[in-house]
């Protein structure tokens, strides 16, 4: 069928284009989208830094209705409601072991955005589009998703604000609850308040952490953050940061949402004896972070990463689903949504940081 869908190709902007759609394999769904949030990951793939072959259809946070089945597809019906969060492949270790961000073939199914078998599901003139991005590709009209990722919604969840849940929001908050266990950590620091850092904050106060700083060079940025539930907040760069954080810290726990080495290395030297940091921000290709082993036994820290806050979205998505109805989860502070038309000004306005989460309703 023809489809509408976001195409983006060398350059920083996208065209809204037909293209064909085909229908849906074994084990996926064609969805009708009701919205999409767009991520730093999407820039990311546009800019060519996740090795994305373009033109590609970017967009993985989607919400829509499934509208038909593929073969050997049981567990959803035509009419249901869904979010549409990352690919993972269902049979490997990690997937067996319920960690699919880790799956063997995530970078194929999420960043080259071709199927297992290197096939795609949109076409322009007989040519494949890059069109399984995150197992979705969701800049469109109506896509075709694997069902592997896709989480069940209740008909009365608003679109735009669930989408995030999708990618960013699960980042941020399963990076503190998964991951970080605040049980162990209850002083705690975010670096970056954008979507990621801000849902860390937020799940940093569902789990009841005594002290949330946050942390980001943007002033507008922190306060938001206050408002979601942080007890201070440091508006600071690289260099002088160190020295802001000397009077609040030591911290049990932190995560870094920036991607940036300096913030890195101060966010890991901001801990106390025993502190874990948590890498959730991508850093550009190259780069290397200056530790010293002789520091990081001494001290007996973690650092380590995680894609998606380690989340399984079929259990974390519900559980965020219920913060959100339970009010402590006020993820309207975050969402700015824009007609899918407006996808250029929407993209523009993440890069710039005039927005913290652009959500696209089709
Ligand atoms: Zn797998
Ligand atoms: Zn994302």
């Amino acid at each position: 069928m023809k489809i509408q869908a976001a195409v983006a190709r060398a350059g920083a902007i996208v065209d809204i284009e037909t293209c064909e759609l085909l229908p849906p394999g074994i084990g996926e769904v064609q969805v009708k989208l009701e919205a999409c949030g767009i991520c730093h990951t999407d820039l990311l793939a546009m800019g060519g830094q996740l090795g994305t072959p373009l033109p590609a259809v970017l967009g993985h946070e989607g919400v829509g209705v499934i509208e038909a089945l593929g073969p050997g597809v049981e567990e959803f019906s035509v009419g249901d409601r869904v979010l549409m969060s990352f690919g993972a492949c269902g049979h490997c270790g990690a997937c067996n072991s319920a960690m699919p961000a880790y799956c063997d073939a995530a970078l194929g199914l999420n960043f080259v955005g071709r199927r297992l078998d290197g096939s795609a599901p949109m076409l322009q003139g007989r040519q494949p589009l890059t069109s399984h991005f995150f197992a979705q590709s969701s800049f469109a009209t109506h896509t075709v998703a694997s069902t592997r990722n896709l989480v069940k919604l209740d008909s009365d969840l608003p679109s735009a604000l669930i989408a995030p849940l999708a990618c960013g929001v699960q980042t941020g908050m399963s990076a503190v609850l998964n991951v970080l266990d605040p049980a162990v950590s209850n002083r705690v620091a975010v670096f970056g308040c954008g979507t990621v850092g801000l849902a860390a904050i937020m799940a940093a106060s569902i789990a009841g952490c005594s002290e949330i700083v946050a942390v980001d060079i943007k002033p507008k940025r922190t306060e938001l953050a206050l408002r979601l539930g942080a007890t201070a907040q440091v508006v600071s760069r690289g260099d002088s940061l160190a020295d802001a954080l000397k009077t609040i810290g030591p911290f049990d726990g932190a995560v870094d949402c920036t991607g940036s080495i300096p913030v890195i290395e101060t966010a890991f030297r901001a801990l106390g004896r025993r502190g874990q940091l948590v890498c959730a921000g991508v850093s550009p290709p190259g780069r290397n972070l200056s530790i010293s082993p002789r520091e990081l036994v001494f001290s007996g820290r973690t650092l380590r990463g995680t894609v998606e806050g380690d989340a399984d979205p079929r259990e974390f998505v519900p559980q965020m689903i219920n913060y959100f109805r339970a009010g402590r989860l006020p993820l309207d502070q975050l969402v700015t949504t824009y007609k899918f038309c407006e996808i250029n000004q929407a993209l523009a306005d993440l890069s710039s940081g005039a927005v913290i989460k652009p959500v696209l309703v089709m």
